[in-house]
């Protein structure tokens, strides 16, 4: 693995082990102790943080088609509803048109 692999799956670790962290304390702290707004609160900042990591992730990933091996970048909104799997994306290449499952790789 590549250093600059490396440090895009620590970046990815460390950005989802946050987000894990700050769900778990943040339904101790707001959702018990603030009832009942804590609870909105709490989804509002999930769902922010959530938006934040997707867009990180699709502005530093692209995914090589398992076709034609053509290496392209998709847009938030794909990278979030896209279907995920251990090994990559289930997308459709721009320039072959076929769905694959594409494999992620930093971007540069
Ligand atoms: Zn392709």
């Amino acid at each position: 693995m590549t250093p600059d692999k490396q440090d895009y799956h620590r970046k990815l670790t460390l950005y989802l082990v946050v987000l894990l962290f700050l769900a778990m304390i943040g339904s101790i702290l707001l959702i018990e102790l603030a009832h009942p707004f804590g609870l909105y609160i709490w989804i509002a900042l999930m769902a922010g943080g959530l938006y934040l990591l997707v867009r990180w992730h699709a502005a530093n990933s692209r995914y090589e088609c398992g076709h034609c091996g053509n290496v392209f970048k998709i847009s938030a909104r794909a990278d979030f509803i896209s279907i995920h799997s251990m090994s990559g994306k289930r997308l459709i290449c721009p320039r072959c048109h076929r769905r694959s499952c594409c494999r992620a790789m930093p971007a540069e």
